[in-house]
Order: structure tokens, then sequence, then C-alpha cells
């Protein structure tokens, strides 16, 4: 979507203070379970994006997200089996992107780029249907020419070999490494838990059209190579049309969305 554009062992992450919000209702399983593939490269993502002192531990901004967070993940959680984890993340572009194991991470530069609560809810129940679909994982074995099952033996090689993997990851996820179907199968996962958590699904359409609008200097990462928002529209009106049940009572007006505006030069503080 937008996005397309990440331990060493510890049993969760202890970050004091850091202001995500944690899953409710995680299955209590994977709390006790040895750290499985998709852990390990969320962790070793986790730990790169930590290097560059990217991750952002507390700022206002995160009162401005967690209420849509809490929402999306109680919709989505019991779809995974990891729990949940949104970091925001100061990056120049509007972005957000998933990594395996269930982190998610929402750039600050999205806050202040979303015009309504609608089309930053749209972004997060997209990013976490990639996680639900495992599409980082697929995507890792494609790209390193690997099967899933060698992923693991890979991690084991050590951490060099499972942190060339996430930076890999980071680069692809940047760099809208999704094919046109993986977007949609996403957008259409997403639109669902949108629609279940009780966000306005339209708020998806609305951002690419916000997208397709911007100045692209001012979206570099984000859309300038993204050609397929027309047809990611299109695909999206006709899941709305087909399941009128579930979408028929959202408005696809957007005067009708709740607007969201993020503390202005908010401070923030970064794990380091
Ligand atoms: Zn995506």
């Amino acid at each position: 979507m937008p996005s397309t554009a990440f331990r060493r062992w510890i049993t969760g992450v202890m970050l004091s203070g850091v202001a995500f919000v944690a899953a409710a209702g995680a299955p209590r399983a994977a709390a006790d379970a040895r750290p499985d593939d998709e852990q390990q490269i969320g962790q070793q993502v986790f730990e790169e994006l930590k290097a560059k002192g990217e991750i952002v531990t507390a700022s206002p901004l995160y009162e401005s997200l967690n209420p849509i967070v809490g929402a999306v993940t109680r919709i989505a959680q019991p779809r995974y089996n990891h729990p949940f984890k949104f970091y925001l993340v100061h990056e120049s572009g509007p972005n957000a992107f998933a990594t395996p194991g269930g982190n998610v991470y929402v750039t600050d530069s999205l806050l202040y780029f979303v015009k309504n609560t609608e089309q930053l809810a749209g972004t997060l129940c997209h990013e976490v249907s990639h996680t639900i679909h495992h599409d980082s994982m697929t995507l890792i074995e494609k790209e390193q020419k690997i099967e899933r099952r060698e992923i693991g033996a890979a991690i084991l090689l050590g951490p060099t070999r499972a942190h060339m993997l996430a930076i890999a990851l980071i680069g692809k996820l940047r760099s809208l490494g999704y094919s046109r179907d993986v977007e949609s199968a996403a957008d259409f996962t997403g639109s669902d838990i949108c629609a279940a958590s009780g966000y306005n699904p339209w708020g998806l359409v609305w951002l690419f059209q916000e997208f397709d609008a911007a100045d692209m200097a001012q979206v570099p990462q984000l859309l300038s190579d993204h050609p397929d928002n027309p047809h990611r529209v299109d695909a999206l009106k006709r899941h709305f049309r087909e399941n009128p049940s579930v979408f028929g009572s959202f408005s696809p007006d957007p005067t009708s969305a709740k607007s969201f505006v993020a503390p202005k030069n908010a401070p923030e503080a970064f794990l380091r």
C-alpha cells in the first residue's frame, strides 16, 4: 500500500516507556513458545530501525494513533498468532509497513499527511492484513530464492544472516516490493477489518486519491513509483459492491470523514 513500501532474544520486547499499544487478546500460546522465524525476522528489523535511531518511544503523536490502533487490533489480532505492536518511526515520507512477527511501523510523516481518521485507519488495516497474509515472509522467500522452511535454517546460521535478511526486507518494503495482486488482497482484507472495527473502509480509497493529488515531491518514497492506485481503487470499489451487507452502510463521500489533525511539531523521544 502506501507502503510498500523489524533480538537478541528476549521474551517480549521490554521497552519501558514505549507508548505502543500492546495487543488485546493475543493468543497466550505465543508468549510461551520459542520465537519462530517470523518473530526472529521481525526482531532483526526492529533492531535495525533501533540502531538507526528511528523508533519513537514517546510522543503526543501516539495519543492520536492509539485509539485507531486499539480498534483495529481488536479485530485483527484473532487472525494472527503473534501480538500486533505498533511503532511510530521518524521518517520523511508518509508510509507504513508491517514486518513478520506482528510489528507495524507507521511514519510520523503519515500522521501529518492524512486528512482524516479513516485514511489512517485504512492504512493500519491494510498493513495488518499483509501480516495476516504472511506477505513479507513470502517476499523474503522470493527475493532470497529460499524456501520458507529454509528461512529458519538461515537464521540458525547466525545473527549476521538473519540481519541481512532483515535489511533486504526493509529495502523491499520501502520500494513497493509487493505485486498488485498482493496489494489488492491486503486492501480487501484491510477493508473487511476496517468495516468490522467501525472505520469507514472508504478511507483507503480516499487515501489513494490523496496520494494521486499530492505533490509528488512531498511523497518521494511512497507513491512516486506507484502507478497502480486506479486499479486498486477500482478493485476496492468492486469488493464493496459485491459485499453490500458489509460495506453498504458506509458513505463513499469523503466529506463524511472525521478529520484527523496530528499535534503540530510534536516532540519525539527515540529508542536508543
Ligand atoms: Zn501494502
